[in-house]
């Protein structure tokens, strides 16, 4: 029984000592399952150990398992070009450094001076104008509330003021819109809207569910660009 525990502990201090472990293991033919059952030796980038039947489950079911595999180190950038029926349009540009906030740059022109609403909208579907992109982004099954509040749709980014030219720039950072995993905006729609957004506290019967936001000026679909 000892020298099945020390084949363990060496086993891990080997393990430990990769410190690209869960990144090579992305390289890997083995997936973590089959390393639990199937793997009697294996190699990472021409380092090779090999395991006898005993230390198995011992050293592989212990804090020597794998992570769930992690994409580190990664920066992503995403674009959003809006137009719409008016002379109203726009670029959004969206980076996210590995699974921080994302942080949204604004330009859009061509507005009315004042307020506007602005959010992200569940579908990147412009087959009809803006109206397909369907309602606020709200995977939590939330009502509409401000970018700061608890209870918001994960789309709600408040609103941008356009200036007395009818340019409107903003920064917004929100940990709500991510750009990977379950719930990224990828592929979903930035709208600007006519009015402004009541951020649900007007008291309306829609500044529960738009913010009694108006019109859609223009929208346009978030998509992956290089950085
Ligand atoms: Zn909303």
């Amino acid at each position: 029984m000892q020298q099945v525990a020390l084949a363990a502990m060496a086993v891990h201090s080997i393990l430990a000592s990769i410190p690209t472990y869960s990144t090579l293991s992305l390289l890997s033919p083995f997936s973590s399952s089959s390393i639990h059952t199937s793997l009697t030796s294996s190699s990472f980038n021409g380092f090779s150990f090999k395991l006898s039947p005993q230390t198995q489950s011992l050293s592989f079911s212990t804090s020597a398992t794998p992570k769930p595999f992690t994409i580190v180190a990664a920066t992503k950038k995403a674009v959003a070009v809006l137009k719409g029926t008016s002379d109203v349009e726009g670029v959004v540009t969206l980076t996210q450094e590995n699974e921080g906030p994302t942080t949204v740059s604004v330009r859009i022109t061509g507005l009315t001076p004042g307020n506007h609403g602005f959010h992200l909208h569940e579908f990147g579907d412009t087959t009809n104008g803006c109206i397909s992109t369907g309602p606020h982004f709200n995977p939590n099954g939330m009502t509409h509330g401000a970018p700061e509040d608890e209870v918001r749709h994960a789309g709600d980014l408040g609103n941008i003021v356009a200036n007395t030219d009818g340019v409107a720039e903003a920064k917004i950072v929100d940990n709500q819109i991510p750009l990977s995993g379950p719930n990224s905006v990828v592929g979903r729609a930035l709208v600007v809207h006519e009015l402004e957004d009541d951020l649900g506290k007007g008291g309306h019967e829609l500044s529960l569910s738009t913010g009694n936001a108006g019109g859609r000026l223009a929208c346009g679909v978030v998509g992956l660009t290089p950085m």
